[in-house]
């Protein structure tokens, strides 16, 4: 099992891996989602390398490893740490809600943006994630959270 900075490695090496492999793969990264009903976009955006690699690099902040009420939130929240108190609270160390991808990724974007669902409501809330822009981004950082599960050993704690 991964330690935080070796958790953090594996994000930025995969932050650095999806920018280049979106570069290469272009349009054709597109193709390639869209083959998978959970991620299908329209149209290709020269700009998907760059959003889809700060996904995975906003793991550093919003990381499955929140879950612990201490380490991540400490070093990456600063003073906002309690922000995260009821989350690290809630769900024990390497739950499926926490740290099972997809499962894991979407609770803690919907944990995160809980201040904004009464401003956006439920439908508005669902009309960002389908932006353009949101799904690259969604995608990196569910790439992040499934590299990180696989170095915790894949656990799978209900
Ligand atoms: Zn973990």
């Amino acid at each position: 099992m991964a330690n935080g900075r070796t958790h953090d490695r594996i994000t930025l090496i995969t932050a650095g891996c999806t920018v280049a492999i979106g570069f290469i793969l272009g349009e054709h990264a597109v193709e390639i989602m869209n083959s998978s009903q959970s991620f299908a976009v329209a149209r290709y955006h020269p700009s998907f390398p760059i959003l889809t690699g700060l996904g995975a690099l906003i793991n550093l902040w919003i990381g499955p490893d929140l879950d612990l009420s201490g380490g991540k939130a400490k070093r990456w929240w600063g003073p906002l740490k309690m922000l995260w108190y009821p989350y690290g609270k809630l769900i024990p160390h390497r739950h499926v809600l926490s740290h099972f991808p997809v499962i894991g990724t979407f609770g803690r974007v919907v944990y995160f943006s809980l201040p904004l669902l009464p401003a956006m409501g439920c439908p508005g809330f669902i009309m960002w994630t389908v932006t353009w822009w949101a799904q690259p981004i969604l995608f990196g950082l569910l790439l992040a959270d499934m590299m990180h599960w696989v170095a915790d050993g894949m656990p799978v704690r209900v």
